[in-house]
């Protein structure tokens, strides 16, 4: 008999251009993912995608939120989200500027007490061109209790270990409250 698989909810948040579509994409092609459906990988819309993973022998499901500011505000308050992602470029320090609007914005709206948030930095293959370092993305992370990583989704560097964070992360949080 199949256990019924849990979903989650996780709204991508971050500066347009810091890679959120290719980290979902990327995801989607996953090697931890158990089973993906194609056909319902995206909502009419295309506001809403979806991944499936196992992690220690239970299935979960992701349905990834990525609408605009104002979208994404009304959803946090119908209907929070089960975790946040935070993203930011490491070449772009703007894009870090507003990650920490976020994350002060979440944290205002009392979204992180019961919520996981991950800061996550990406484009880390552009080395010559990081603005923001590796200690001020950690301080940040630090500053809201949020988890911490660089990723490169573009040479597939850390996604997997993300998408396990995540998940990790939900099943904590849950087990607490
Ligand atoms: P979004 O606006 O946040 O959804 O960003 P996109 O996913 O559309 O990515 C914006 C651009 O950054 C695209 O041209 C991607 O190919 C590029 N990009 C995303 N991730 C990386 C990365 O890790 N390294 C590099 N060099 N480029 C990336």
């Amino acid at each position: 008999e199949r256990r019924p698989v849990a979903c989650h909810r996780v709204a991508m948040v971050g500066a347009p251009g810091v890679g959120k579509t290719a980290l979902i994409s990327q995801f989607q092609t996953s090697e931890c993912i158990n089973a993906y459906d194609r056909q319902r990988g995206k909502d009419a819309d295309g506001s809403e995608q979806k991944v499936s993973i196992m992690l220690n022998g239970e299935e979960s499901e992701f349905h990834f939120l990525t609408g605009s500011p104002e979208k994404k505000e009304e959803i946090e308050r119908a209907e929070p989200p089960d975790a946040f992602v935070v993203i930011y470029s490491v070449v772009d320090k703007a894009s870090f500027q507003k990650s920490e609007q976020e994350l002060a914005r979440l944290l205002d709206c009392d979204m992180l007490r019961a919520r996981p948030a991950l800061l996550v930095g990406n484009k880390i293959d552009l080395a010559r061109s990081r603005a923001v370092s590796t200690q001020d993305g950690k301080c940040l992370a630090c500053t809201y209790k949020a988890k911490f990583i660089e990723v490169s989704v573009g040479i597939n560097h850390n996604v997997d270990e993300l998408l396990v964070g995540i998940l990790t992360q939900i099943r904590l949080k849950r087990q607490q409250y």
